[in-house]
Protein backbone atom coordinates (compact mmCIF):
# COMPACT_ATOMS: atom_id res chain seq x y z
CA UNK A 1 0.00 0.00 0.00
CA UNK A 2 1.33 3.63 -1.02
CA UNK A 3 0.04 6.51 1.07
CA UNK A 4 1.95 9.70 0.42
CA UNK A 5 1.13 12.90 2.08
CA UNK A 6 0.95 15.38 -0.98
CA UNK A 7 2.44 18.49 0.63
CA UNK A 8 3.00 22.53 0.14
CA UNK A 9 1.67 26.16 0.53
CA UNK A 10 -1.58 27.44 -1.50
CA UNK A 11 -0.88 27.24 -5.43
CA UNK A 12 1.77 24.59 -4.86
CA UNK A 13 0.06 22.08 -7.68
CA UNK A 14 -0.57 19.30 -5.24
CA UNK A 15 -4.07 19.04 -6.81
CA UNK A 16 -2.95 19.04 -10.11
CA UNK A 17 -0.42 16.53 -9.36
CA UNK A 18 -2.82 14.47 -7.73
CA UNK A 19 -4.71 13.71 -10.54
CA UNK A 20 -1.83 12.69 -12.28
CA UNK A 21 -1.14 10.35 -9.63
CA UNK A 22 -4.66 9.18 -9.36
CA UNK A 23 -3.84 8.35 -12.89
CA UNK A 24 -0.55 6.45 -12.74
CA UNK A 25 -1.03 4.10 -9.67
CA UNK A 26 -4.53 3.67 -8.81
CA UNK A 27 -4.61 5.76 -5.69
CA UNK A 28 -7.21 7.33 -3.96
CA UNK A 29 -7.00 10.69 -4.13
CA UNK A 30 -8.63 12.38 -0.73
CA UNK A 31 -8.59 16.28 -0.88
CA UNK A 32 -10.38 18.04 2.11
CA UNK A 33 -10.62 21.01 0.31
CA UNK A 34 -12.87 19.33 -2.32
CA UNK A 35 -14.63 17.45 0.76
CA UNK A 36 -15.38 20.72 2.42
CA UNK A 37 -16.25 22.94 -1.00
CA UNK A 38 -18.46 19.20 -1.59
CA UNK A 39 -20.45 20.15 1.53
CA UNK A 40 -20.62 23.76 1.11
CA UNK A 41 -22.53 22.95 -2.25
CA UNK A 42 -24.86 20.50 -0.46
CA UNK A 43 -25.77 23.11 1.88
CA UNK A 44 -24.93 21.21 5.01
CA UNK A 45 -24.43 22.21 8.66
CA UNK A 46 -20.77 21.72 8.45
CA UNK A 47 -20.62 23.44 5.32
CA UNK A 48 -22.35 26.27 6.43
CA UNK A 49 -19.86 26.21 9.25
CA UNK A 50 -16.92 25.74 7.33
CA UNK A 51 -17.11 28.40 4.76
CA UNK A 52 -17.42 31.08 6.81
CA UNK A 53 -13.60 30.40 8.05
CA UNK A 54 -12.80 29.14 4.45
CA UNK A 55 -13.96 32.19 3.06
CA UNK A 56 -10.92 34.05 5.12
CA UNK A 57 -8.51 31.63 4.83
CA UNK A 58 -8.42 30.42 8.34
CA UNK A 59 -8.00 26.43 8.72
CA UNK A 60 -11.51 24.49 10.02
CA UNK A 61 -11.44 22.86 13.33
CA UNK A 62 -8.79 19.56 13.89
CA UNK A 63 -11.67 17.30 14.63
CA UNK A 64 -13.83 18.25 11.68
CA UNK A 65 -11.18 17.36 8.88
CA UNK A 66 -10.06 14.39 11.09
CA UNK A 67 -13.53 12.97 11.25
CA UNK A 68 -13.93 13.66 7.09
CA UNK A 69 -10.31 11.41 6.23
CA UNK A 70 -11.50 8.96 9.00
CA UNK A 71 -14.90 8.21 7.35
CA UNK A 72 -13.37 8.20 3.83
CA UNK A 73 -10.77 6.01 5.13
CA UNK A 74 -12.95 3.13 6.59
CA UNK A 75 -15.07 3.47 3.03
CA UNK A 76 -12.12 2.50 0.96
CA UNK A 77 -10.80 -0.52 3.12
CA UNK A 78 -9.34 -2.15 0.11
CA UNK A 79 -7.95 0.86 -1.71
CA UNK A 80 -4.21 0.38 -3.28
CA UNK A 81 -3.02 3.56 -1.20
CA UNK A 82 -3.96 7.38 -0.87
CA UNK A 83 -3.07 10.42 -1.81
CA UNK A 84 -3.87 12.87 0.90
CA UNK A 85 -3.81 16.64 -0.42
CA UNK A 86 -4.32 19.55 1.55
CA UNK A 87 -4.05 16.77 4.91
CA UNK A 88 -2.43 16.82 7.15
CA UNK A 89 -2.49 20.91 7.44
CA UNK A 90 -1.52 20.60 11.95
CA UNK A 91 0.77 18.71 13.64
CA UNK A 92 -2.30 17.27 15.74
CA UNK A 93 -3.95 16.16 12.23
CA UNK A 94 -0.75 14.58 11.68
CA UNK A 95 -0.49 12.49 14.46
CA UNK A 96 -4.41 11.42 14.06
CA UNK A 97 -3.60 10.31 10.56
CA UNK A 98 -0.58 7.89 11.49
CA UNK A 99 -3.24 6.82 14.32
CA UNK A 100 -5.94 6.25 11.54
CA UNK A 101 -3.58 4.32 9.08
CA UNK A 102 -2.57 2.17 12.02
CA UNK A 103 -5.67 0.02 11.96
CA UNK A 104 -4.62 -0.54 7.68
CA UNK A 105 -1.19 -1.56 8.66
CA UNK A 106 0.43 1.03 6.54
CA UNK A 107 1.43 4.08 7.22
CA UNK A 108 2.65 7.20 5.74
CA UNK A 109 4.85 5.79 2.92
CA UNK A 110 6.40 9.57 2.29
CA UNK A 111 5.63 13.06 2.36
CA UNK A 112 6.50 14.93 -1.15
CA UNK A 113 6.60 18.28 -0.55
CA UNK A 114 6.34 20.79 -3.66
CA UNK A 115 8.28 24.11 -2.90
CA UNK A 116 7.24 26.81 -5.04
CA UNK A 117 8.38 30.56 -4.54
CA UNK A 118 5.86 32.89 -2.87
CA UNK A 119 5.09 35.36 -5.51
CA UNK A 120 4.56 32.07 -8.20
CA UNK A 121 2.11 31.21 -5.51
CA UNK A 122 0.18 34.36 -5.21
CA UNK A 123 0.51 34.37 -9.35
CA UNK A 124 -0.98 30.83 -9.70
CA UNK A 125 -4.15 31.28 -6.86
CA UNK A 126 -5.11 34.77 -8.72
CA UNK A 127 -4.97 32.93 -12.36
CA UNK A 128 -6.99 29.79 -11.09
CA UNK A 129 -9.64 32.09 -9.01
CA UNK A 130 -10.36 33.91 -12.68
CA UNK A 131 -11.33 29.96 -13.72
CA UNK A 132 -12.38 28.41 -10.75
CA UNK A 133 -14.51 30.80 -9.23
CA UNK A 134 -13.37 29.89 -5.88
CA UNK A 135 -13.71 33.19 -3.64
CA UNK A 136 -10.58 32.42 -1.46
CA UNK A 137 -8.75 32.43 -4.98
CA UNK A 138 -9.57 36.29 -6.13
CA UNK A 139 -8.84 38.02 -3.03
CA UNK A 140 -4.91 38.98 -2.55
CA UNK A 141 -5.22 39.68 0.84
CA UNK A 142 -6.94 36.18 2.31
CA UNK A 143 -4.67 34.24 -0.16
CA UNK A 144 -1.78 36.13 1.80
CA UNK A 145 -3.44 35.01 5.12
CA UNK A 146 -3.76 31.59 3.83
CA UNK A 147 0.33 31.88 3.09
CA UNK A 148 0.78 32.87 6.50
CA UNK A 149 -1.51 30.21 8.32
CA UNK A 150 0.35 27.73 5.52
CA UNK A 151 3.30 29.01 7.03
CA UNK A 152 3.09 29.17 10.45
CA UNK A 153 0.64 26.01 11.50
CA UNK A 154 1.41 23.52 8.15
CA UNK A 155 5.11 23.99 7.45
CA UNK A 156 6.08 22.68 10.93
CA UNK A 157 4.92 19.38 9.91
CA UNK A 158 8.11 19.47 7.74
CA UNK A 159 9.95 18.77 10.84
CA UNK A 160 7.50 16.15 11.07
CA UNK A 161 8.19 14.28 8.48
CA UNK A 162 12.00 14.25 8.86
CA UNK A 163 11.72 13.14 12.10
CA UNK A 164 10.35 9.87 10.57
CA UNK A 165 12.61 9.95 7.88
CA UNK A 166 9.56 10.55 5.33
CA UNK A 167 10.67 13.77 3.76
CA UNK A 168 11.14 14.76 -0.03
CA UNK A 169 11.48 17.99 -1.18
CA UNK A 170 10.19 18.10 -4.78
CA UNK A 171 11.32 21.24 -7.04
CA UNK A 172 7.46 22.52 -7.89
CA UNK A 173 9.00 25.64 -10.61
CA UNK A 174 8.48 24.76 -13.94
CA UNK A 175 5.89 22.76 -16.37
CA UNK A 176 2.85 20.41 -15.11
CA UNK A 177 5.24 18.00 -16.84
CA UNK A 178 8.48 18.35 -15.38
CA UNK A 179 7.09 18.49 -11.74
CA UNK A 180 5.23 15.10 -12.67
CA UNK A 181 7.81 13.35 -14.12
CA UNK A 182 10.26 14.43 -10.70
CA UNK A 183 7.44 12.67 -8.25
CA UNK A 184 7.59 9.88 -9.96
CA UNK A 185 10.70 9.24 -9.33
CA UNK A 186 9.98 9.95 -5.79
CA UNK A 187 7.09 7.54 -5.72
CA UNK A 188 9.26 5.21 -7.89
CA UNK A 189 11.34 4.69 -4.89
CA UNK A 190 9.20 4.76 -2.90
CA UNK A 191 7.27 1.61 -4.44
CA UNK A 192 10.76 -0.17 -4.77
P1 LIG B 1 -7.54 23.71 -0.18
O1 LIG B 1 -8.51 23.35 -1.26
O2 LIG B 1 -6.71 22.54 0.27
O3 LIG B 1 -6.72 24.92 -0.55
O4 LIG B 1 -8.40 24.13 1.10
C1 LIG B 1 -9.28 25.24 1.06
C2 LIG B 1 -9.66 25.63 2.48
O5 LIG B 1 -10.31 24.53 3.14
C3 LIG B 1 -8.48 25.97 3.39
O6 LIG B 1 -8.06 27.32 3.26
C4 LIG B 1 -9.08 25.68 4.77
O7 LIG B 1 -9.96 26.72 5.16
C5 LIG B 1 -9.93 24.44 4.49
N1 LIG B 1 -9.17 23.19 4.69
C6 LIG B 1 -8.84 22.28 3.74
N2 LIG B 1 -8.15 21.25 4.26
C7 LIG B 1 -8.00 21.53 5.58
C8 LIG B 1 -7.35 20.87 6.66
N3 LIG B 1 -6.69 19.71 6.48
N4 LIG B 1 -7.41 21.45 7.89
C9 LIG B 1 -8.08 22.59 8.09
N5 LIG B 1 -8.69 23.29 7.12
C10 LIG B 1 -8.66 22.76 5.86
Amino acid sequence: MLNIVLFGPPGAGKGTQADFLVDNFQLIHLSTGDILRGEIAAETELGLKAKTLMDKGELVPDEVVIGMIESKLKANKDAKGFIFDGFPRTVAQAKALDELLKGFGHPVSGMLALEVEKQELINRLLERGKVSGRSDDQDASIIENRINVYNEKTAPLIDFYKKQDKFYSIEGMGTIEEIARRIEAVVAKLMS
